[in-house]
Formats: structure tokens, C-alpha cells, sequence
């Protein structure tokens, strides 16, 4: 019996993965649903899983979990940090980090500080404070399983090892639903537009990172620090039908492929189950649907975004967070109907590029250097 919590429980991952752990109640229990705000969907879940504690970040999430009459005996974590505190208390085998954005990177830590293995889907933690985490996972012993598709497709070719003998990896992309917009009609696309993913079903921060590809540059600042590659071996290319989510070249010439069908519950399966396979009742792939497989160059001009991931890594130290943090701050502007589309990259690039990065030693000064660039990226979105 392994016991698991999930951070995010009513999110899109946390969701997911939940679906996936009813049917599997002999192998996994739930010991921590942890969110925000959704205390209501909590408190159903808390009935639904009994025995698991519960944290909600925010007030008004504590207080709607305690309005809905949830199971009397149920531990609750409040407070900013409830997550971490919750995590500690309860020591889960396992954490299932589906948090969106940087409010994941102090839980991160808290997990492997709680002796869990991390499967985490919150590429943040790894985008913002790469080293910091992969110390503190070194110092811990424990495992992080990529919960990304394109990662946890890299992860599985490599079956678990490491990137001897690898020339190259290729992240896919299927470029969003803007992909073959003209750069006016893309200056005129709406939130609305821009969340109807073609193929992926996923939160909204990240859906807006897909049409954007500044979900891709962060899956590049993400696979550096989780394969130990340099920037130039991992390439991206546009992939449409999101099939293939990752392929490793290795120095022989040999090429290994991860492919499926576009459905998160495969890699949170694929992390649970790490290093065995846990059979699911998805769909069986059917390769006559997907006859036509195609990729194309990502073409730099139209996805700035990119290269704004390379400068990040160039740059160093703490500029993957301030990257992020422009780029959070931007989507929200843009989801709010404030923005036009292309300002988000443009906001996040003028962010970076003010940016002077240091190499920040703990969680605290990480936090510093997010702040200062979300003060940044308000003014400027402020100012325009
Ligand atoms: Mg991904």
C-alpha cells in the first residue's frame, strides 16, 4: 500500500489522477487532498477518501470546506503554507504535484523534505529553482518522477537511467490553437479562442502556454535540469497531433519514441506504477487513427518564446523564475481581457532582459527574485 497525497486535488492533474486512484484502492490510499480556494470540492472528496487530511491555502477555501460539513474526524492544514505543514505531518510514500504555477515550488520542497518521491507535473518548480530542487532532491533520496508528458515520454526511453550515450532529445509541441494564425489575427485572438486546446484537455495557465509556447520553453528549462542536457541537445518541433510526446537520439544513430494517445492519465499512471505498469482501462491506441504523423521546424520568428528560454539558461541563476513570473503575471492580464495575446511573450521577454540574475541559495531568495520580476512585469503591462 502506497500512500499518496495530491497537491491540487481539484485541479486538472489533481483531478486526473483521483479518477485513476478509485479504481485502484487495494494499491494506493489517500492521505493529503491539498488545494486553494476549492473547499467545497474538498470536502466531497474528504467524504470520498476518508482518513485523508486536508489543506486549503486560502481563508475562503478553509472556510467553504467547514461550510459544506465535511467528515468530522478530517485533519485540516490552513494557512499560506497549509500544504507544507500537511505534508510534513502526514509523510506520504508519494506526492502528486499538480499545483498550477509558482505557488508550487515551497511544496515541492516540503515533499522531499517529508521523505516523499515527487511525481510532479509542476514544471514551475523545476523552471524556478532547478538546482535548488535537485540538491534537495539529492540530499533526500528519493525519486522525481516527471508527470509532463514530453518529459515523462523521455523518462520512460530512457527507462529511468540516465543520458549516457544520448546525442539529442526532441520535445513535441502541437503549437496550440493559434498555430496558423496571421500575426493579426493573433493580435486579436481572445481568451476564449485561446483555451480551446486541439488536442490536450489541461488547466488554463498552461492551455494559454501552449498557443504562446511558453509552455514549451519551460518544458526546455525543465528537461535541462531534469536530464542534465545542455540547451543545444534538446530541440523542439511542432507536432500537431500530439501522438508522439517525445523522442531520444542516441549517439549510435538509434532513435526511441514514446508515443499515445493525448491523455495526462498516462503519464500520472506511468509515475504511480514507476518502475512497474499499472494496466489501465484506457482505450487501447489504435495506430490506423493516427496514420499521418507529421512534424515541422518551430519557427523562432513566430515563437519568440523559445529562445526566451534559451537566454534564461544562458543568463543563469534565478532568471528561469523571473521568466515564469512575467509570464504568470502576463497570462492572467490576457485571460482577464487586458492584453492582447502577443503582449504576454513580449511582456515576459522585456522582464528577462532587464532581469540581473543571481544565484539564489534557498527557497527565500527564489521568492525574492519572483516578486521582483511579477513588480516588474505589472509596471510595464501598467504602463502600455
Ligand atoms: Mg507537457
Amino acid at each position: 500500500m502506497r500512500r499518496v497525497a495530491i497537491l491540487g486535488a481539484s485541479g486538472s492533474i489533481g483531478t486526473q489522477t483521483l479518477g485513476l486512484l478509485r479504481a485502484l484502492r487495494e494499491r494506493f490510499e489517500v492521505v493529503l487532498l491539498a488545494g486553494h480556494r476549492s473547499g467545497a470540492a474538498l470536502a466531497d472528496l474528504a467524504r470520498e477518501f476518508p482518513g485523508a487530511a486536508v489543506a486549503l491555502s486560502h481563508p475562503e477555501g478553509a472556510a467553504a470546506f467547514q461550510a459544506a460539513g465535511p467528515p468530522r474526524a478530517t485533519r485540516l492544514f490552513t494557512g499560506p503554507n497549509a500544504s507544507s505543514e500537511a505534508l510534513l505531518a502526514v509523510r506520504p510514500d508519494l506526492v502528486v504535484q499538480g499545483i498550477s504555477g509558482a505557488a508550487g515550488l515551497e511544496p515541492s520542497l516540503a515533499a522531499l523534505e517529508a521523505g516523499a518521491d515527487l511525481a510532479l507535473a509542476n514544471k514551475e518548480s523545476l523552471v524556478m529553482a532547478g538546482p535548488l530542487l535537485k540538491e534537495r532532491l539529492a540530499a533526500s533520496g528519493r525519486r522525481l518522477l516527471p508527470v509532463d508528458s514530453e518529459h515523462a515520454g523521455v523518462w520512460q526511453c530512457l527507462g529511468g537511467k540516465g543520458t549516457a550515450g544520448v546525442r539529442r532529445i526532441f520535445l513535441t509541441a502541437s503549437g496550440g490553437p493559434l498555430l496558423d494564425l496571421s500575426a493579426a489575427e493573433r493580435e486579436r485572438a481572445t481568451p476564449a479562442q485561446v483555451l480551446r486546446h486541439p488536442t490536450w484537455k489541461m488547466g488554463p495557465r498552461i492551455t494559454v502556454g501552449s498557443a504562446t509556447l511558453m509552455n514549451k520553453a519551460f518544458e526546455l528549462l525543465e528537461a535541462h535540469w531534469l536530464f542534465d542536457l545542455p540547451p543545444e541537445r534538446i530541440e523542439v518541433l511542432i507536432h500537431r497531433q500530439s501522438v508522439v510526446h517525445a523522442m531520444v537520439e542516441f549517439v549510435d544513430g538509434a532513435l526511441l519514441a514514446q508515443l499515445g494517445v493525448p491523455d495526462m492519465r498516462v503519464p500520472i499512471l506511468a509515475a504511480l506504477g514507476w518502475p512497474e505498469r499499472i494496466e489501465s482501462d484506457l482505450a487501447p491506441f489504435d495506430p490506423l487513427a493516427f496514420s499521418r504523423l507529421t512534424f515541422e521546424p518551430a519557427d523562432p520568428e513566430r515563437h519568440p518564446a523559445l529562445a526566451l528560454a534559451r537566454l534564461a539558461l544562458e543568463m543563469g541563476g534565478d532568471s528561469g523564475a523571473a521568466l515564469n513570473a512575467a509570464d504568470e503575471v502576463a497570462t492572467a492580464a490576457f485571460l482577464a481581457g487586458k492584453i492582447p495575446f502577443p503582449r504576454i511573450v513580449a511582456t515576459a521577454g522585456a522582464v528577462l532582459a532587464a532581469h540581473e540574475p543571481s544565484s539564489p541559495r534557498s527557497l527565500e531568495e527564489v521568492l525574492a527574485a519572483d516578486r521582483r520580476a511579477r513588480e516588474h512585469a505589472r509596471r510595464i503591462l501598467e504602463s502600455c
